[in-house]
């Protein structure tokens, strides 16, 4: 099967970074959201950074043109009726995933592959929400898209071959090299990073550092190019508890429980970089 038709759901951080990458190798790409004002955020998203990349030298402004003239916006999900693949990345939540799985199992074409970029939510759990189990798969991104290298490759327990080759060489097309995971909760990135960054968490609850000391152990001490609680920031404190919740129930394990400052701030509203605060406070996307 040739994908000529990329669908993306989500028009948040990740979907509008993967719709930006997939319409740069030159598919045509459908970037869905519940509402128009967050299509119309992504896409601005996009434009900025081909922008900085022309003004950088890194791309003409034709190829930017056609980048953006390859992307189609829309707040309904009967258009991926259109799409050859949809890569679905909406909320970390397993009933906003599960119900958008059992729609696209009945408007898109029999042949399309619908993947998931969870971060944690098990891929068969998400392949049961349809009756093409074999055609499910997750494609991992990591953030900010555009730029990180690697894409994670979730084989669920029914994905079929045919499927995680096809995703397999997609990645590639789209400049990323990918790894290969099995189903197990937090796949292979975020069972070793999340548990990271929730201890993090945990240091700064027990008055172990402050913020700043913590970050900077773990970058100027262990190399990491953010510390644990400006990277939590970047991926949104939102996203950081759900895959612990998701690993705590996965695994049946106490040593997977989300911090309680971790879930204080999510329920202040503190998520990070994209609500203007996190660990961290934010003026227009940069750090104060
Ligand atoms: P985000 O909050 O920035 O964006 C999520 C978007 O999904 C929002 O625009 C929201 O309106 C939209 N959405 C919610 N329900 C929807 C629906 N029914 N149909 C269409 N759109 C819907 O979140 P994000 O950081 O982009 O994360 C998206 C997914 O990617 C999550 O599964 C997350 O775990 C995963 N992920 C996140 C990161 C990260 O660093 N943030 C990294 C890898 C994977």
């Amino acid at each position: 099967m040739e994908v000529k038709t990329f669908g993306v759901i989500g028009a948040g951080q990740m979907g509008n970074g993967i719709a930006q990458v997939a319409a740069m190798s030159g598919l045509q790409v459908i970037m869905n959201d519940i509402k128009e004002e967050f299509v119309q955020c992504g896409l601005q998203t996009i434009t900025k950074k081909l922008s900085y990349n022309v003004g950088r030298g890194k791309m003409s402004a034709e190829e930017q043109d056609a980048v953006l003239g390859r992307i189609t916006t829309s707040v309904d999900l009967k258009d991926m009726a259109k799409a050859d693949f949809v890569l679905e990345a909406a909320t970390e939540n397993g009933p906003i995933k599960f119900d958008i799985f059992r729609n696209l199992d009945n408007i898109s074409p029999k042949h399309a592959i619908l993947a998931t970029n969870t971060s944690s939510i098990p891929i068969g759990r998400i392949a049961a929400q349809t009756k093409r189990p074999g055609q499910v798969i997750g494609m991992h991104f990591m953030n900010p898209v555009p730029v990180m290298k690697l894409v994670e490759v979730i084989r669920g327990i029914t994905t079929s071959d045919e499927t995680f080759h096809l995703t397999w060489d997609l990645a590639k097309r789209f400049g990323k090299i990918p790894a290969e995971s099995n189903d197990y909760p937090g796949f292979i990135s975020n069972r070793i990073l999340m548990p990271m960054i929730n201890e993090a968490v945990y240091c700064l609850y027990h008055g172990v550092g402050t913020r700043e000391d913590i970050d900077n152990v773990m970058k100027l001490g262990m190399n990491h190019p953010m510390g644990p609680l400006a990277l939590a920031d970047l991926i949104g404190l939102d996203t950081c508890l759900a895959i612990m919740g998701t690993l705590y129930e996965g695994f049946s394990d106490s040593k997977y429980r989300p911090c309680p400052l971790l879930r204080k701030y999510v329920d202040a509203g503190f998520l990070g970089r994209k609500a203007g605060r996190g660990f961290y406070e934010y003026a227009q996307g940069g750090a104060s």
